[in-house]
């Protein structure tokens, strides 16, 4: 991938922790390095096909200045996140901010927070079968569609099916969406809980009745499996009530490990 690099940005800001360095303020220095794919810009000689690295210096002044963050933990996932929503062109970002005036009693040349985020597919899943379902779902997509780590959403219709695992409760309602997010697998999975969270989810019997299911089924075509996570989702292919949406969505997604597409895997379960 190509890339773009901001160098030494300087900006006189007011992150810290301590009381002092929010008053009096200090230097930081800020690297971006913007991926970015240069070649129809390259090759026509015309701004309009790449971004103006003047904007992106302007905006991540603008993040710097304008906030008060303790963190420049912080001050980085602003400023990522700020140029990755601001600029469609840019891919992927690598922001790092050196605090050279760090209140540290030891000698050191610079101080830096590096963060790299990027734009990824993730395919969700949701579900619901208690309360008024329909409402509690676009709700729960308005949520996603509103955040800031979010964009490019596209929902399938909701459809009604019948429940799975634990059979004797209320018929489900349920759908699909695409989106790209700058959010890792672990930081989207906070996010679907919190909004799991306000629509009054307890999580009570396993494959029981509940307000709200937010499930990942893909992100990229990454395969991982930790003690919080598996994507793909271990049972998508299975589940017709989760194909079925997604198939209506992204029929050609090909599942990472089992090789097949989407529409591929709906057609053997329904051959099953
Ligand atoms: P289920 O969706 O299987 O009915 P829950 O919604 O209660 O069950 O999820 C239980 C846990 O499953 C979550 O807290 C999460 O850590 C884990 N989990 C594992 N893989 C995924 C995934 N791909 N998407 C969502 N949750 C997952
Ligand atoms: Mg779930």
């Amino acid at each position: 991938m190509d890339s773009i690099h901001i160098d030494g940005l300087h900006v006189y800001a007011y992150h810290g922790v301590f009381e002092h360095e929010n008053v009096n303020g200090q230097n930081f220095y800020v690297n971006a390095v913007l991926d970015i794919d240069t070649e129809k810009a390259g090759l026509s000689d015309e701004l309009e096909l790449t971004e103006d690295y003047g904007k992106v210096c302007e905006l991540i002044t603008k993040i710097m200045t304008e906030n008060t963050f303790k963190l420049i933990e912080a001050a980085a996932q602003a400023v990522a996140g700020g140029i990755l929503r601001a600029f469609p062109l840019i891919k992927g970002v690598e922001v790092e901010i050196r605090k050279p005036e760090a209140p540290v009693e030891l000698e050191f040349s610079s101080l830096s927070v590096k963060v790299r985020r990027s734009w990824h597919d993730a395919v969700i899943a949701l579900g619901s079968n208690m309360g008024d379902s329909r409402e509690i779902i676009n709700k729960a997509i308005d949520e996603i569609k509103g955040s800031d780590f979010i964009k490019d959403v596209r929902a399938s219709e909701l459809i009604v099916t019948k429940p799975y695992g634990y059979t004797d409760q209320d018929d489900f309602l349920n759908g699909a969406l695409i989106c790209r997010t700058f959010l890792s697998p672990s930081g989207l999975l906070d996010l679907l809980h919190k909004i799991e969270n306000e629509a009054g989810r307890k999580r009570e019997i396993h494959w029981g009745p509940r307000t709200l299911d937010l499930d990942i089924i893909f992100y990229d075509d990454l395969i991982m499996d930790s003690r919080e996570l598996t994507i793909p989702h271990c049972d998508m292919h299975n589940r017709r009530f989760v194909l079925a949406p997604v198939n209506e969505i992204v029929p050609y997604y090909r599942h990472p490990l089992l090789g097949a597409t989407v529409k591929e895997l709906l057609e053997r379960l329904d051959n099953k």
